[in-house]
């Protein structure tokens, strides 16, 4: 990892190149919630007026840009004797601005599953690809559990990583790529000061957590929690409306359809996102739910993010953003249900 200082005016500038020639896609505000907290999405900008690298969190995370809710994996038209498919794979460069930590460990996450496993995904390779990322650091956010995770740093699966010292910025530069895009604009070198203020920063972001959560043996604990009431107690609040699928960083369930136009001369083949917690998650062919309950399938999705994933990959899914906890409608979150678990076993 090499580093560098970036004054400010100087980190507008390099913005204001980007968008010369890429999609740039930053944290926006978007409004303000009932108590007056401001609420952001990453969004596509069009200036550098238009971001705001100060925010706590995003309501979606960065998952919308690699692994869309919904796309269309080919379209087909029939003629008389023949039929075409048209296949497309997202080839425009993107720069991702502002991610977080946490944000940057779910998409390493995600390429485990759809860049490197047995099923590799083209169409998310291809967006991942295309991908220029530039993160940044970011006081804690309300309920976030990612130091627990080891997830509030990061040493990969970026290209620039800013953090914030007043006047500049303390670039770390992971990529031939972002070292270059760098040497468009005006740096300096590192000195001891800076560094100890680099230091000094991070020292303070890590001690300003809240929220601990123990996940030591938490896979093992699962396993032998299986049959708890803590799942119904749960459970019986849940609403399954999935939207702590949709908002997490790292759920990549999906449904595929076909759609076929009502003179069936053409069609589409559709992918969309999915959540384990919606009620026919697991129904199959003939009609058999094998999850009827919302209490299991609550279970399963904290089973694949804490113990099934881990298994697989040896860390768990989840990277403690506390998204799923704070869209929860039933106050379902999982700090309160890892600790409840926890309390099972004294
Ligand atoms: S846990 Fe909460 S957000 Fe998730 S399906 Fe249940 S009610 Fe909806
Ligand atoms: S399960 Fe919840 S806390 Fe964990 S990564 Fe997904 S949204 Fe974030």
């Amino acid at each position: 990892m090499l580093f560098k200082l970036l004054d400010k005016d100087e980190f507008k500038n390099l913005v204001n190149i980007l968008l010369q020639s890429n999609e740039v896609i930053a944290p926006k505000q978007v409004g303000v919630n009932v108590t007056g907290k401001t609420l952001h999405q990453y969004l596509p900008v069009t200036s550098f007026d238009e971001i705001d690298l100060t925010y706590e969190t995003t309501q979606y995370s960065a998952k919308t840009y690699f692994l869309p809710y919904k796309e269309n994996l080919s379209t087909y038209r029939f003629d008389e004797k023949d039929w075409k498919q048209e296949i497309r794979y997202r080839q425009e460069p993107r720069v991702m601005l502002g991610l977080h930590a946490c944000d940057i460990h779910a998409l390493l996450k995600l390429d485990k599953v759809l860049a490197r496993d047995n099923f590799p995904s083209p169409y998310y390779i291809a967006r991942r690809k295309n991908a220029f990322i530039i993160g940044i650091d970011h006081e804690p956010c309300e309920g976030g559990f990612c130091r627990s995770l080891g997830t509030d740093t990061v040493n990969n699966g970026f290209d620039l990583f800013l953090t914030d010292l007043g006047e500049r910025y303390f670039v770390s530069i992971n990529t031939d790529l972002g070292y270059r895009v760098l040497l468009q604009v005006k740096t300096k070198d590192v000195t001891e000061e800076d560094t100890r203020k680099y230091l000094l920063t991070r020292k303070s972001i890590s001690d300003a957590f809240q929220t601990h959560v123990n996940v030591q043996n938490l896979p093992n604990l699962l396993d032998l929690e299986f049959e708890s009431k803590v799942w119904n107690k749960w459970g019986q609040k849940c609403l399954s409306c999935g939207s702590c699928s949709m908002v997490c960083p790292t759920c990549y369930c999906y449904g595929v359809t076909e759609r076929v136009s009502m003179d069936f001369k053409s069609g589409a083949k559709v992918k969309q996102l999915y959540s384990c917690n919606l009620v026919d998650f697991a129904t199959v062919a003939g009609g058999h739910n094998f999850r009827p309950n919302r209490e299991t399938r609550l279970k399963y999705r904290y089973y694949h993010q804490h113990r099934g994933f881990v298994e697989s990959y040896d860390e768990p899914k989840c990277v403690g953003c506390n998204r799923c906890g704070r869209v929860c409608l039933a106050e379902i979150n999982p700090p309160d249900i890892i600790r409840d678990i926890q309390m099972e076993e004294r």
